[in-house]
């Protein structure tokens, strides 16, 4: 079956001349719940920028991101963008209206949805990330949690097949990570999760993604990798609580 996502041999260097990403490659099947850990500067959110074309990549030879096959080209942007979905690490660069509303209606309104659709799409939106009601607020009056969660509504609104997250829970209290977890639970869609939280990989995704210094350094199932002291150690992670009693065995180093 063709992945959702595909990364072939991505490589992007900063105009600073910072080599963040150098030949990453995976892929991700239909559905998958993938986590992506490393520590700070490994390269994860310059990885999720180019998961819809935000980032260009600077090579010229052949394309290196696939979405459900297609590669990432300008061509085809508009239509990558519509499939994938992505939560920034940061609230405040996903969010410019001066309403909640208008905010989270402004992806599906790219897509021609108008009026009562409109309206349902938000409303349904906001309840699914937990903020039911929100329409008439103005975001730049909410706590960082609640942006969180307007921006995650933004995205969820669009129905996107792909959904990348960047830091989903930093700054959220226990509640908000454990409302946020059970929703991501319930979400169809493909994801792919950066997080420093380790607790929410083991929960949430069955396989998780190492990186450190741009590239990819272990990719396998959750519990063998997370409980496998000396990679995590040596990338700067530690074992999670949850996991203090699992032993690795035959974990994939690369
Ligand atoms: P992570 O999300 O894993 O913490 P980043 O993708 O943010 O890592 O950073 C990867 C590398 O790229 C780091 O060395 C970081 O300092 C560098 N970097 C990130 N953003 C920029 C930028 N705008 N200009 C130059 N270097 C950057
Ligand atoms: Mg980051």
């Amino acid at each position: 079956m063709t992945p959702a996502l595909e990364l072939q041999n991505l490589c992007f260097r900063y105009p600073d001349g910072t080599e963040a990403l150098c030949g990453v490659s995976f892929a991700i099947g239909e559905g998958e719940c993938v986590g992506l850990i490393g520590p700070n500067g490994a390269g994860k959110s310059t990885l999720m920028l180019h998961l819809n074309g935000i980032l260009p990549e600077r090579l010229n030879g052949a394309p290196s991101v696939f979405v459900s096959g297609r590669p990432l080209t300008t061509e085809n942007l508009a239509a990558v963008r519509r499939d994938v979905g992505m939560l920034f690490q940061e609230p405040d660069d996903q969010l410019f209206c001066p309403t909640v509303f208008e905010d989270v209606a402004f992806g599906p309104q790219q897509f021609g949805l108008g009026g009562d659709a409109l309206a349902a799409r938000v409303s349904d939106a906001l309840a699914r990330a937990g903020i039911r009601g929100y329409e008439k607020r103005q975001p730049h009056h909410l706590s960082h949690g609640q942006k969180r969660r307007v921006c995650l509504a933004g995205v969820l609104a669009c129905e996107p097949r792909v959904l990348v997250l960047d830091e989903p829970t930093s700054d959220l209290d226990p509640r908000g990570k454990r409302e946020l977890k059970a929703v991501l639970r319930q979400i169809p869609a493909t994801q792919l999760i950066a997080t420093h939280d380790l607790e929410l990989v083991v929960e949430l995704c069955p396989r998780v993604i190492v990186m450190d210094e741009g590239r990819v350094v272990a990719d396998g199932p959750t519990v063998t990798l997370l409980s496998d002291e000396a990679l995590m150690l040596a990338h700067g992670l530690e074992k999670p609580h949850s996991l203090q009693h699992q032993h690795p065995h035959g974990s994939r180093h690369t």
